[in-house]
Order: C-alpha cells, then structure tokens, then sequence
C-alpha cells in the first residue's frame, strides 16, 4: 500500500504494480491537486519518468541569474538547458495516471486518518474504511501523519510562499528561458522567478522562516517583479535534514518529502521524491518475494543520497549566513556559481562544491570575523 500521490508515491505504486504486486495508492486530496512549488526538475530525474514525460516539459531554462546585494547580477548562459519546467498538478496527476495504467487501484480524496504499525503490518484507517498491509511506503509528503504514527523523528521544517502569475509579453520575455535567484535579503533562503510557459512562478522560501515575515518578504518581491500584489500566494513546509536518520520503521518505508530528502541548500525534492520512490518499491518488492526485512532500504538510500545531502547541509551553513559576502564572490568570480549548475546537472558532486567554498572562505578569512548577528527578526545577512 501507498500513501500520497506526489511523485514519490505515484512513483512507487506504479513500481510496484508494473512488477506485478496489488497496489492500493490512497490520496488525500482529488487529483488533480495543487501542490506548491517552483515545478523545476534537473536532468538526473529525467530517466525515472515513465515514457512520454518529456510531453510534460513546459520550459527548458539556459540561463540562471544570481542576484545578489546592492543589485548586483550575474546571469550564467549555458548551451544545454539545466533544468526543465513543470506544471506540478499536471505533471503529479500524470504519474498518478501512468501508475493506474500500470494496474494501481487509485483512490483520490481518500486520507489516511489514523495508522497501527507493528513489526509484521500495519492498518490504516480511512474515512471509508480500514485497510491492512504487510508493507507501507509513506509517500505523504511534509504534511504526512505516517512519521507519527510510525514513530520517525519529523524532519526540520523550512517554509516557502508562492504564486502563479499570469505575465504580459514583456515580461515573458525578459524570463524567457531563464531562472532569477535573489539572496542577500531573505534569512537562510531565497526568492525566485522561474518562467513556465505563459506564467511566472514567484516565491520566497527560506529554511528558517521564524527570522523574518516570509509573507510580507513575498509580496514585496512580488510587488518588485510584476509590479503588483493581487495575488493569493501559498504557503508550504520544506522538510529537510541535517542529520541521517533512517527512513524505516518496521515495515512502513518513509519515501521522498516524508524521508525528509530534500536538500537543504537549493530546497530541491523532486529528484530524490521520485528515485526514493523507486527505491522504496524496489525493496518492497525484494522482502514481499524473499520475506526478507526492509532494512536495506534504509542502508540503499543513506549511499544513494546522505553523502549529497550533507554537503547541502553544509553548503547551507557556509552560505546562508554570509549571502551578502557570496553575492560579492559570485560578482566577481563566476567559477563557483557554475560550478553549482555543475551540481544541479549532475556534472560536478556536491562535496567538490562545498570544498571549494570552504577554499573560498579561507581566502577570505575577514569575513568570517565579520560574520553578522543571526538572532534577530531584523538581520539581513551580509550587510556588514
Ligand atoms: C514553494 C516550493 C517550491 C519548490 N520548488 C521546487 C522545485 O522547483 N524543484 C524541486 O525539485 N523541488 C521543489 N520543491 C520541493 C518539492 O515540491 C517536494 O520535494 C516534492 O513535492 C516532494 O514530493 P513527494 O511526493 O515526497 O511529496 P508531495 O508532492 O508533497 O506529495 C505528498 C502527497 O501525500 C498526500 N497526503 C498527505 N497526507 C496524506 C494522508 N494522510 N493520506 C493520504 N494522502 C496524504 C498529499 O495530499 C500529497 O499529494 C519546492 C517546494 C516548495 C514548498
């Protein structure tokens, strides 16, 4: 049984059932629903879509644009796009369809209400019924009640805000292809812009939102960008780790923004939502033919993503507290800036980027006496 339509869970029903296993895929909201969230998936994920999600692809960005403090800018161009644009309801209701196709039995505007997990199965609750499983892939995203029921510690909660904008021509234009991110004034995070087709994707997230007024922060980057604020944005938790903890709990494997996968420096969760949900299938399948336990999920996902995801973690402590002293680096020497797009399209790994941020830093080492106060609602990084 799967729990959460998001590309982790579709993911993995549609796995599970193309492998010949009875799949019940339960889903709070009806689909299609909407999920907030900027719709970028990188290359790497690519390869994990059923065939024809190339169709889904509304734009292809080149080129990223790094605004820094004191409005500075640098815009890197590239010749191959590093990421690509999805229409998250869209593209979240196709894997769902795909997993049907597939034989998954769907049931949308189905939530799980309550869970008993014991060493050999679990039952789940819903409002029409209950269900019992011998394994469970928690796939219920950051809003999921499987952690709890389970008893795996909740990741750390970030938060980001964001709405879909219609753009006039001009506007499409100056975006075309192209993805813009402000730092410098917006605590441990960032704003963006990022073009999909006919509309603009703005939001602010940060992953200590307690340190500023993330609302007030969006409307007036909203407000700076289209020139106006008559929007109802949404708002949405970006779960993520700094430390492993394994995401297994007898036999309910935890999948995608429920693992708690996301990374904690570029807030990405798309890639690992669908390549844990392949892994979560594929070790559900191996103990449903072996009857063996699933622990080596846990040891599978800790090779497959903890090394990257510590360097995230660390890349976001070298970084979001000295935002302003970067965008003084990126301005001047674009090696690092590239180098991130290097990570984000899987050409350069994580830890070559942190180490040559820490490199960075110790050829500047003033700037770490000068390190800002973090403490206050007020602080914008950097500004030293
Ligand atoms: C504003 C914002 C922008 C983002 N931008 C990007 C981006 O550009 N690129 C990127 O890679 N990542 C981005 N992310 C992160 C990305 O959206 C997530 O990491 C991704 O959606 C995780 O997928 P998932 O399948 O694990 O969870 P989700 O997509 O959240 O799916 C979980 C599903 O579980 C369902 N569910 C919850 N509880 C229950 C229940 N009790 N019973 C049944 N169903 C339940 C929910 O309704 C939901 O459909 C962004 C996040 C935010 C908040």
């Amino acid at each position: 049984m799967v729990i959460g339509a998001g590309p982790a869970g579709a993911t993995a029903a549609r796995r599970l059932a193309e492998n010949g296993i009875s799949t019940l895929l339960l889903e709070r909201a009806t689909i299609p629903r909407v999920k907030p969230c900027g719709g970028a998936i990188t290359h790497r994920a690519l390869p994990l879509l059923p065939p024809g999600g190339e169709a889904l692809l509304k734009s292809h960005p080149c080129a990223w644009t790094f605004c820094g403090r004191n409005g500075r800018s640098v815009t890197l161009a590239r010749n191959l796009p590093y990421s690509h644009i999805v229409e998250r309801s869209v593209f979240d209701a196709w894997l769902t369809d795909r997993a049907a196709h597939a034989g998954v039995e769907v049931h949308d505007g189905e939530a799980v209400t309550a869970a008993e997990v014991t060493p050999t199965h679990s039952r789940l609750t819903t409002k029409y019924g209950r269900y019992t499983a011998d394994i469970v892939i928690a796939a219920d995203g950051a809003h999921g009640m499987m952690a709890k029921a389970a008893g795996f510690p909740r990741p750390r909660r970030g938060a980001a805000i964001e709405a879909e904008i219609p753009a006039d021509a001009a506007l499409l234009q100056h975006y075309h292809e192209r993805v813009e991110i402000h730092v410098g004034q917006y605590p441990w995070g960032y704003a963006w812009v990022i073009p999909r087709a006919e509309i603009l994707n703005i939001g602010v997230g940060s992953f200590r939102p307690a340190m500023f007024p993330l609302k007030e922060r969006f409307f007036e980057f909203l407000e700076r960008i289209v020139g106006h604020r008559d929007v109802v944005p949404l708002a949405h938790p970006l779960p993520y780790r700094l430390r492993w903890d394994p995401p297994v709990r007898n036999r309910v494997l935890f999948a995608g923004d429920a693992a708690g996968l996301m990374d904690a420096f570029s807030a990405e969760g798309i890639y690992s939502a669908l390549k844990s949900g392949h892994m979560a299938a594929d070790a559900a399948l191996e103990s449903l033919r072996h009857g063996t336990p699933c622990r080596t999920y846990a040891e599978n996902l800790y090779e497959e993503f903890w090394p990257a995801l510590k360097s995230a973690a660390k890349m976001s402590l070298l970084f979001y507290p000295l935002a302003g002293f970067w965008s003084d680096v990126f301005g001047q020497n674009q090696e690092l800036l590239s180098h991130y797009l290097d990570v984000a399209t899987g050409e350069c790994p994580y830890d070559t980027l942190t180490r040559r941020a820490e490199h960075q830093l110790l050829h500047h080492p003033s700037m770490l006496l000068k390190r800002p106060r973090l403490n206050s609602a007020h602080d914008t990084f950097g500004s030293t």
